[in-house]
């Protein structure tokens, strides 16, 4: 590992990271599956999109235009595909920068196709249906095959690639055989009216491996947009279960040092009145507790849920915006200030921290 002088750091460790990127990919070339690499949960750092690229994925995925118009200035020649419905106000940049992207309104795939046409060129779509999420996709199943019809025989500067769905983002739902085998069935439907087999049906993101994992996916979903599953290896759904034993979760490592040890109550003192966020938290009175205060805060890693102490005897107490406060007293060593501590993460603190400025970033190879 590198030395620094330079704290919070956050490690991304590039071997593991590249074990995740091949298993899936090889996992999910055996069943006939491609996968766009979606990138937006490290802020499309730059090692990690080239490897996605060196391993043949079938595109790289990003919700914000920013993070793929960066990849392309950067060289890669992966095709690029949005995963946000596109705003209205940057159709100019959708068309210039990425190659796929996710729809569901006619409007702006009315004006996407204008655009597409003054460049001279053919935006690939994917059509976004709800199948109970309830974020985005078309409700209506009659209505999203007419828009499919729509865009096939109306819009020549667009290219019907595929359809999509997104589930377990909003509503929590489950992807399961059920509802995988109901976007089969629809783009079969979709494929029928425009009498032509669609490129891709996109069967969702990292929380629909488990189907395919279980060989309950239908043939007929050919792709899923996958992050976290394998940048973490982890499910949002069930945070804690790895869901192939050979994959790594400990790919991002923050490591914050120690700014004070002090043994205090466990139990604020005083009258209970508001926390730095306004929330009204609950505190369990445990004794006298040794808690090291760590210099890195709600501001650098989102929420302190989101740190898993690699430590198992260090557990995570709270946080606020520039502190984190974590119980040591089961340690055995003497920890002292200007000591570190380190955290493998979840999902909101890979994003948080790979966005943040005051975090140093380190790719170890
Ligand atoms: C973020 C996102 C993904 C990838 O999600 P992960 O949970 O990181 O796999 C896929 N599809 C859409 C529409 C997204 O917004």
């Amino acid at each position: 590992m590198q030395n620094t002088a330079y704290y919070p750091t956050l490690e991304i460790h590039m071997n593991k990271v590249q074990d995740n990127i091949k298993n899936v990919h090889a996992l999910c070339s055996d069943n006939g599956v491609k996968i766009t690499g979606v990138v937006k949960g490290c802020n499309a750092l730059q090692e990690v999109a080239e490897v996605f690229e060196k391993n043949n994925y079938h595109s790289i995925g990003s919700s914000r235009i920013s993070q793929l118009k960066k990849m392309k200035d950067r060289g890669l020649k992966s095709e690029m595909m949005l995963v946000r419905i596109p705003m209205l106000s940057e159709l100019e940049e959708v068309i210039q920068y990425a190659d796929i992207s996710l729809n569901s309104d006619r409007g702006t795939l009315i004006a996407l196709n204008d655009l597409a046409k003054q460049h001279g060129k053919v935006h690939k779509v994917v059509l976004m249906t709800d199948l109970g999420d309830l974020r985005e996709g078309v409700w209506d199943k009659d209505e999203f095959i007419d828009l499919a019809l729509f865009v096939e025989e109306q819009l020549e500067g667009l290219r019907l690639y595929g359809i999509g769905t997104n589930l377990g983002c909003y509503g929590s739902i489950r992807p399961t055989e059920v509802n995988m085998t109901q976007l089969a069935e629809l783009a079969e439907r979709v494929e029928l009216r425009i009498g032509r087999v669609l490129d891709i049906v996109s069967g969702g993101a990292t929380t629909s491996v488990p189907v395919l994992v279980d060989g309950k996916m239908p043939k007929k979903v050919n792709h899923l947009r996958v992050g976290e599953g394998i940048l973490l290896a982890r499910d949002l759904t069930t945070p804690d279960f790895c869901y192939l034993e050979y994959m790594h979760n400990d790919t991002f490592v923050l490591t914050a040092q120690i700014i004070e040890i002090q043994t205090k109550p466990s139990h604020p003192v005083g009258e209970l009145y508001i926390d730095a966020f306004g929330n009204r938290p609950t505190y369990v009175d445990v004794g006298m507790r040794k808690r090291a205060l760590l210099g890195v805060g709600r501001q650098d890693f989102g929420h302190h849920d989101s740190l898993k102490p690699i430590d198992e005897r260090v557990s995570v107490v709270g946080s606020s915006s520039d502190h984190l406060i974590v119980d040591i007293t089961d340690v055995d060593e003497n920890y002292q200030v200007g000591d570190t501590l380190s955290f493998t993460l979840f999902y909101q603190g890979m994003l948080f921290l790979s966005l943040c400025e005051d975090v140093q970033k380190i790719i170890v190879k």
